[in-house]
């Protein structure tokens, strides 16, 4: 991982070194002694050998977090579950009474601030900057989850049914990664050639979800003498987390 170092006066830092794979961009104050101060950060397109702007903030460190930054998408869902974890892949934007609002979002909640202009995170970026993690009219939250990873919980099973039923919860992360990337797609290239993955990759997440609150229920019944158990909220949270760090380690999110 590249780190930030100082550049050759006072005022720039680089992310890694210039000329390496590593380099991400820079970021520098601008010149003039603004207070507050101004600090604009540009990101190396290394496919397009050129730097581009990408954000400008108060302090050198917010100005870092622009470049190769992550970007969530900004929706606050519920008080269970907090704001929605998934990558962000298009920007609504619209100018309200001179000002510049805009949300970022990801595939399933691209359809929300219908009537916004809808444009491509990367394109946003470059035109009017983007700092991840801003304040979202108050702080990202997210509510804790006091669960183990799924292979975890696997291993530790006590009944065969238990065991079962986590592996089934286990077999949803994927297909829900795949979901999530190819709704991603579509909300920023909403073409025909892409409707069909994404309705395959949705059965493909609906039969695994299917079949895991059935194993949960066998569970439940076998184990615990209950009948018609539902998963509980937390256990698809716990599906979600895993599916985000999937979909990210694919780096697959955009
Ligand atoms: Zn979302």
């Amino acid at each position: 991982m590249a780190e930030w170092r100082q550049g050759g006066y006072d005022g720039v830092f680089y992310l890694g070194e210039k000329g390496t794979e590593q380099y991400g961009g820079y970021v520098v104050r601008a010149r003039g002694g603004t207070n507050p101060e101004v600090w604009f950060a540009y990101e190396w397109d290394a496919s397009k050998e050129a730097h581009a702007w990408v954000g400008r903030a108060t302090t050198a460190e917010d100005a870092q977090e622009a470049v190769k930054g992550e970007f969530l998408c900004e929706v606050y869902r519920d008080d269970v579950t907090g704001h929605c974890p998934w990558p962000g892949v298009i920007v609504r934007t619209t100018v309200y009474r001179g000002e510049r609002l805009r949300m970022i979002l990801c595939g399933a909640h691209s359809g929300v601030m219908r009537g916004w202009e809808r444009v491509r995170i990367e394109e946003y970026r470059t035109e009017h900057g983007l700092i991840p993690n801003d304040p979202i009219i108050g702080k990202r939250i997210i509510p804790p989850l006091d669960l183990p990873p799924i292979g975890e919980a696997v291993l530790k099973a006590s009944t065969l049914a238990e065991r079962n039923a986590w592996i089934a919860l286990g077999n949803v992360v994927r297909p829900l990664a795949d979901y999530a990337y190819w709704r991603g797609h579509y909300a920023r290239y909403p073409l025909d050639v892409n409707e069909g993955p994404r309705s395959n990759a949705r059965e493909h997440w609906k039969r695994a979800q299917e079949r895991a609150e059935g194993m949960y229920a066998v569970y439940m019944r076998e184990d615990y003498g209950q009948n018609g158990a539902a998963l509980p909220p937390d256990f698809l949270r716990l599906v979600e987390r895993e599916a985000v760090a999937h979909l990210k380690s694919q780096k697959r999110g955009k």
